[in-house]
C-alpha cells in the first residue's frame, strides 16, 4: 500500500547575459552534464529534470509557477552557475510553494591553475553567484535546503538524495488522513493535541469513527478469505503454541486475519492511510487488533496506540519518506517501556502492547497467542521478534498548547544481552544519544512522549528539515547534546515560536 508518486525534481540553473552567448552556451552544457550524471549515479531516488537556464525575471517567475502546477514535480534544485542578480528571483520565489534546494556547487572540481584567466573566472563563479542568491532567499525568509560541495562527490549526491526524501515528505504530508477508532485514552495528556492546527500546519485530516462501524467490516469478511490469509500467516511465520491447543490457537489467529482484511477494506474505501485504536474501546471486536495492525503497518499504514493520532500520522509520513529504499531496515510505531540501567549496558527496551511493525524485525518472526494484561477481550494473536541493530531516529511530535514541537533523538539500536522468553511482543532496544542519562533527561525536558515514530532509514537532518519546512519547532537530541545548551535552546525557541 505504501506509495509515493514517481516524483521528479527540476534542476534550474541561474545565470545572466552579461558575459555573452558563448558563456550561456557553456552554462547550459554544464548543467546538462550535471543532470545527466546525477541521474546516472544511481544514488538519487528520484529523477532530476533539466530546465533552461534562468536569466530573466519573467522566465524565473514562469518556471516556478510551472513547478507549482506540475503534480509530478516535488521540488526545485537551484544552482547559480555564474552571477545571477537576485532581484530577478524575487517574484518567482514569492510565488513558489514547493520544496526548494540550493545546490551550492560548481562544474569544475579543481582550479585549472595553468589556464585560468578572467574569462574562466567570470564563467565559473558559483562562489560569487551562490552568495547573491542565498542572501535574497534568506532575506525573503524562505525555508530551503543548502547543500554545498562538488556535485560529482558521492557524499554531496547522498545529501541531495536524502533531501529528496524530505521533500517528498513535505509534499505528501497533506495527503495523510488518519482514521481514529475511538478517542484518546482517558486522562492521558501527551497523546492529545489540536487537530485543527495539525491540519493547518501539516495538512493532516483526522477523523473519528465509532468502533462498531469498522467492526462491521470485520464481521462481513468471508470465511474463505480469512482461511486463505491464515494459511499465508502459517507459511510466512513461525508458530509458537506455548502449549495451547493447535485448533484453538488457529481460531485466535483467524480473528486477527478477519480484522486485517476488514480494517484494510474500511481504510481503502474511505481513503485513510493511518489508523489509531484504543484497547479500552473495542466495541464488538473480539480481540485488540495486534497481528492485524502489525501487518497493516508493514504494508505502509501509520499507527498510534490509545488514540495517538499524532504518532500515527508521523509513522505514515516516515513510511512514505522511506518508501522504495533498497534494503530498508524498517519504520515503526514504538513505545519506551523499561530501562536497563546497568553501567555500560544502558538502554531502553521498546515495544508496545502488541503493535510493533515487523519491518524492523531482525531474523525470524513468530506468532504467539497470549493474554493481554489490559482490557477485557480474548487473548490476541501477535507477531513477535527482536529488532535490527544500528543507528536510527526516534521522533515524538508534541503539542505544547501554543505550538507543535518535533523531538528527534538519534539512537543506537542493540541486541539485549539475553533472550526474554516470557515477553510475548516485538521489541527493540536502544541507547539514546549522547548517552542514556543525558538523552532521557533531554527528552523529558523537551516534553517528549512515550510513543515514538521510529525509523532506521531516516536521519535527524531529514526530520529537522521536514519540521523546518512545516514551520514548527524541531529539537534534536544527538551526540552533541548537553543539558545546559539544550535548556537554553528550549528557552530561545519559546521566544522565537511565540505567536
Ligand atoms: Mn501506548
Amino acid at each position: 500500500m505504501t506509495t509515493a508518486k514517481s516524483y521528479k525534481f527540476w534542476f534550474c540553473t541561474g545565470s545572466q547575459d552579461l558575459y555573452g552567448d558563448e558563456c550561456l552556451r557553456k552554462v547550459a552544457e554544464h548543467s546538462h552534464i550535471i543532470v545527466e550524471e546525477l541521474n546516472k549515479s544511481g544514488v538519487l531516488p528520484f529523477e532530476v529534470v533539466w530546465k533552461p537556464t534562468l536569466i530573466t525575471n519573467e522566465l524565473i517567475r514562469k518556471t516556478f509557477n510551472e513547478a507549482n502546477a506540475d503534480d509530478e514535480c516535488a521540488g526545485v534544485i537551484t544552482w547559480m552557475h555564474t552571477f545571477s542578480p537576485a532581484k530577478s528571483w524575487i517574484l518567482g520565489l514569492k510565488e513558489y510553494r514547493k520544496p526548494l534546494c540550493h545546490l551550492h556547487t560548481q562544474f569544475n572540481e579543481e582550479i585549472p591553475y595553468d589556464t585560468i584567466d578572467m574569462d574562466f573566472m567570470n564563467e565559473n563563479q558559483s562562489a560569487h553567484g551562490g552568495r547573491e542568491y542565498g542572501h535574497l532567499v534568506t532575506r525573503m525568509g524562505i525555508e530551503r535546503k543548502v547543500i554545498a560541495g562538488y556535485w560529482a562527490d558521492r557524499k554531496v549526491q547522498e545529501r541531495l538524495a536524502s533531501w529528496m526524501r524530505t521533500a517528498v515528505g513535505i509534499m505528501e504530508s497533506s495527503h495523510i488522513r488518519v482514521c481514529r477508532v475511538a478517542d484518546n485514552m482517558r486522562n492521558v495528556a501527551v497523546t492529545e493535541g489540536d487537530k485543527v492546527e495539525a491540519q493547518i500546519k501539516f495538512g493532516w485530516e483526522i477523523d473519528a469513527y465509532p468502533v462498531n462501524e469498522i467492526a462491521e467490516y470485520v464481521q462481513d469478511v468471508k470465511q474463505g478469505d480469512i482461511n486463505a490469509l491464515v494459511d499465508e500467516y502459517y507459511d510466512k511465520y513461525d508458530i509458537i503454541l506455548d502449549g495451547r491447543d493447535p485448533e484453538e490457537f488457529r481460531r485466535h489467529v483467524a480473528v486477527q486475519a478477519g480484522i486485517e482484511i476488514g480494517f484494510e477494506k474500511f481504510l481503502e474505501e474511505k481513503n485513510y492511510q493511518a489508523i489509531v485504536t484504543h484497547f479500552g474501546d473495542l466495541g464488538s471486536l473480539q480481540q485488540l487488533p495486534g497481528l492485524a495492525i502489525q501487518r497493516l503497518m508493514e504494508k505502509g499504514y501509520g499507527f498510534g496506540g490509545e488514540g495517538d493520532w499524532k504518532t500515527a500520522a508521523m509513522v505514515r509520513l516516515m513510511k512514505i519518506m522511506t518508501s522504495g529504499i533498497k534494503d530498508a531496515k524498517g519504520t515503526s510505531f514504538m513505545e519506551d517501556y523499561t530501562y536497563n540501567l546497568v553501567p555500560g549496558k544502558e538502554g531502553v527496551l521498546e515495544a508496545h502492547m502488541l503493535e510493533v511493525c515487523p519491518t524492523v524485525a531482525d531474523g525470524k518472526v513468530s506468532i504467539r497467542v497470549c493474554p493481554l494484561s489490559m482490557g477485557d477481550r480474548e487473548d490476541p494473536a501477535r507477531l513477535i521478534f527482536t529488532s535490527k541493530t544500528g543507528p536510527a531516529v526516534a521522533t515524538s511530535l508534541v503539542d505544547l498548547g501554543d505550538r507543535f514541537r518535533l523531538i528527534i533523538n538519534e539512537v543506537e539500536c542493540k541486541k539485549v544481552e539475553k533472550p526474554m522468553p516470557k515477553l510475548p511482543v516485538g521489541t527493540a532496544f536502544w541507547t539514546p544519544k549522547p548517552d542514556l542519562t543525558t538523552g532521557a533527561e533531554a527528552w523529558i525536558l523537551a516534553g517528549g512522549a512515550h510513543h515514538t515514530a521510529f525509523s532506521y532509514d531516516l536521519t535527524a537532518e531529514q526530520m529537522c528539515d521536514w519540521a523546518d519546512a512545516m514551520g514548527i519547532e524541531a529539537v534534536c537530541i544527538d551526540g552533541d547534546t548537553t543539558i545546559r545548551t539544550l535548556k537554553n535552546e528550549l528557552r530561545w525557541n519559546q521566544m522565537y515560536f511565540r505567536k
